[in-house]
């Protein structure tokens, strides 16, 4: 099981922003940037690249709802996946990382820009 499917199940508490039937986003523990969401299918799926890309339509959708919920379908946000050990995943559960809150620049992503963001 998954941190996240624990977090899915209640086992581990997290600071939840949406939720239905099937997806779940919740603010990320280490943001990256001032709004920074965890999005993820509550069914375990390793990642990207394994999932079923008809889950993906609703997941669309839903990623949609939790821009606009906090306000930044308009100003605007990025949106990333990691996929596997090269693409930097560290939690092997599908997730979008949702940031926004500020005009973001790719070189802040790294370690020592991002705090200069919060
Ligand atoms: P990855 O590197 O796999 O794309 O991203 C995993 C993300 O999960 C990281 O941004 C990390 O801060 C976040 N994370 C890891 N454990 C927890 C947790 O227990 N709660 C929350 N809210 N976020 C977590």
């Amino acid at each position: 099981m998954t941190i996240f499917s624990k977090i899915v199940s209640g086992e581990i508490p997290c600071n939840k922003v949406l939720e239905n039937e099937d997806f779940l986003a919740f603010h990320d523990i280490n943001p990256k940037a001032p709004i920074h969401i965890l999005i993820i299918p509550k069914r375990e799926y390793k990642n990207f690249q394994e999932v079923d890309p008809k889950i993906m339509a609703d997941m669309t959708i839903f990623i949609h709802q939790v821009a606009k919920l906090l306000g930044l379908d308009e100003g605007g946000y990025r949106l990333i996946t990691n996929n596997g050990e090269d693409g930097g995943q560290e939690v092997m559960h599908l997730h979008f990382h949702l940031l926004g809150g500020a005009k973001l620049s790719w070189s802040h992503l790294s370690d020592s820009d991002s705090k200069n963001f919060i």
